[in-house]
């Protein structure tokens, strides 16, 4: 078991790590940003089709602010310009994400919801009421 012990602290570093603040902000922002891709997954399972959940650009967003705070505190022009500029596109589908979230429509039979313009449920395939979602 000592080598487990070695393994995990040794020389004041976890699992060989040397641990500082920024170093925690910049995992957590892999974690968040490696996470976004499990969410999107789960997602796209649950529907049976490609969907990117508004939770993806969420973590996305957070992930990458993470992570450009992180390269800001290394002076790592690398990082910086990788991370300065994603928060746009991310903003801009959240914007488009949340427009389109008032214009679904409820099914009457299934209470799924329809896209956008959308003239039968994608679920059950009965012709929608074209009156907007109230949820
Ligand atoms: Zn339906």
């Amino acid at each position: 078991m000592d080598w487990l012990t070695h393994f995990i602290w040794h020389d004041g570093k976890f699992l060989g790590v040397e641990w500082h603040f920024w170093k925690v902000v910049g995992w957590v922002g892999n974690i968040l940003f490696t996470s976004r891709f499990f969410v999107q997954w789960w997602a796209t399972e649950k529907h049976k089709r490609v969907v990117v959940p508004a939770a993806f650009w969420w973590l996305s967003m957070a992930g990458s602010g993470c992570l450009l705070l992180y390269g800001l505190d290394r002076r790592d022009s690398v990082f910086i310009f990788a991370y300065l500029f994603t928060w746009i596109p991310y903003v801009r589908n959240l914007m488009i994400g949340a427009r389109a979230k008032k214009s679904e429509v409820t099914c009457s039979h299934c209470t799924a919801l329809g896209p956008t313009g959308a003239k039968f449920c994608p679920e059950c395939g009965v012709k929608l009421d074209l009156s907007p979602a109230t949820a």
